[in-house]
């Protein structure tokens, strides 16, 4: 693989787990520059980014690499690259995969004027019962801003409509007024602003656009993934300002979170009633009917069409996230593109066997599952086995032991001897401890889910 379709690929692989605003903000114009032996050089538009990609997203990188490259990745620096141009294709050192790259076929797309991406519309959205309350709450604000439901806050999963439902509402407003001042932010980018401003010495009149105009003129300000700013306390009081005169001057303010406003750690409480004083609706994993809907509408985006089985079969396999019903999709499209076929349904089961991840439980064994863990963790799995304390492997094995708990069932005192004769009370030490951080770390979520789709890979 050239640098430019590990890249491709492997910014296909971030897409996946992260939302669609943080990876157009962080990933845009972003390239390998150098690799050799494992240590890559990855080019960034900006010392900003840099410093995000290094501070937030390098465990992101690292892995989505090594799952791409198949390769260890020894080590990953930034490098700025203003002059950003596609990069002529080097060989490279790498063992070649087979072509991961085909079914990618994105790109990073350009950022939208202010964040909003035309393609989100109400149109475009469908409605069933995991989302019919949030739809029509964010379609009366669309149409009476600053009045009913202030601040309305939607809550969800990752990859169930959230980002798309907010945008719709401003996307709807500027066509209405397009003098309205519509701001999109996601959290992060609000974080970022604010320490900048910080920084540059709290809006002094040398700042051109300080902080404070950005988001204190906004008409609309709709803020994603608000549960980041938890724990932020320097961020949570400047929000509560921002708030607060929006609020008072009826602006609309639109939350989305991946939880409910009680359930995000270490946010204040006047924060909180805040939040909870205005409509909270949420967004759930949409049933067969409306992931089959869901389909149609994006088949119909994208003018292909398919069978009835086979929009079928796909909605049927993969239930819980519409952003993967998305990319299974995408993958079949490539596929069928690439090879110029029509696909049939069993073309659709064998493009798609990797992505669909149902668990044959019955057929995976404990030895695959610290096998793939351990692989996943750069570690060998009698270093798992072994009677060691450190952090660093002490953590992968409880991944381990959750994982042979929740995916193949196996029971604790089996789970105690598969890693080598432990006691079944640190098997469920491990279980509880995994899943209650779990409950709190969403980095941690994605890592574990990274790890099961290569159990559910290999198991098929
Ligand atoms: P979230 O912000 O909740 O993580 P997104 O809004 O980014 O999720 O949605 C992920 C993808 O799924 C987007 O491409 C979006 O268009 C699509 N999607 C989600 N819900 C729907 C829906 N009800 N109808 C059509 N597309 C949807
Ligand atoms: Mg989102």
């Amino acid at each position: 693989m050239t640098n430019e379709e590990i890249w491709r690929a492997t910014l296909a692989e971030l897409e996946l787990t992260l939302s669609k605003a943080n990876f157009t903000t962080w990933f845009k114009n972003t390239c390998i520059l150098y690799c050799t032996d494992g240590e890559f050089t990855i080019g960034v538009p900006s010392g900003f980014i840099k410093e995000w990609l290094q501070n937030k997203y390098h465990k992101n990188i690292s892995t989505a690499l090594q799952n791409v490259t198949n390769a260890r990745i020894r080590k990953i620096s930034y490098e700025l690259n203003i002059h950003f141009k596609k990069q002529e294709s080097t060989p490279s050192a790498l063992p070649q995969k087979e072509s991961l790259t085909a079914p990618f076929t994105q790109s990073v797309q350009p950022e939208e004027s202010k964040g909003l991406n035309p393609k989100y519309t109400f149109n475009a959205f469908i409605v069933g019962s995991s989302n019919e309350l949030a739809r029509a709450a964010a379609a009366a604000v669309a149409q009476t801003p600053g009045s009913i439901y202030n601040p309305l806050f939607i809550y969800g999963g990752v990859g169930l409509g959230k980002t798309h439902l907010v945008q719709a509402v401003g996307n709807q407003l500027r066509e209405k007024t397009p003098n309205a001042n519509v701001v999109y932010v996601t959290s992060e980018k609000f974080t970022n602003d604010f320490i900048e401003y910080i920084r540059s010495g709290k809006g002094k009149t040398t700042t051109p656009s300080s902080f404070k105009n950005t988001y204190r003129s906004a008409d609309i300000l709709i803020v994603d993934d608000i549960q980041f700013i938890s724990g932020k306390e320097g961020t949570q009081e400047q929000f509560f300002h921002t708030f607060n005169e929006l609020y008072h001057n009826n602006k609309q303010i639109i939350l989305t979170s991946d939880r409910p406003p009680k359930a995000i750690n270490a946010l204040e409480d006047r924060l909180l009633s805040r939040f909870e004083g205005g409509m909270v609706a949420d967004v759930g994993i949409p049933n067969q009917e409306t992931r089959k809907a869901i389909l149609e509408c994006k088949c119909k985006e994208r003018g292909v069409e398919f069978s009835n089985d086979i929009l079928t079969y796909i909605a049927e396999h993969i239930q819980n996230n519409i952003r993967e019903l998305e990319g299974a999709l995408s993958r079949l499209i490539a596929h069928c593109q690439l090879s110029n076929i029509v696909p049939t349904i069993d073309t659709t089961k064998s493009v798609l066997a990797a992505t669909i991840t149902k668990p044959q439980t019955e057929h995976m064994s404990p030895k695959q599952i610290l096998e793939i863990v351990s692989t996943f963790y750069s570690l060998s799995a009698d270093q798992l086995i072994a009677k060691n304390r450190k952090k660093e492997i002490a953590w992968p094995r409880q991944i381990a032991m959750f994982l042979m708990r929740e995916e193949s069932k196996t029971s604790y005192p089996t789970i105690g001897q598969e890693l080598g004769g432990r006691d079944h009370t640190t098997a469920m030490h491990a279980y509880e401890k995994v899943s209650r951080a779990l409950e709190e770390d969403e980095n941690l979520r994605q890592e574990i889910d990274i790890i099961r789709q290569k159990l559910y890979s290999q198991v098929h």
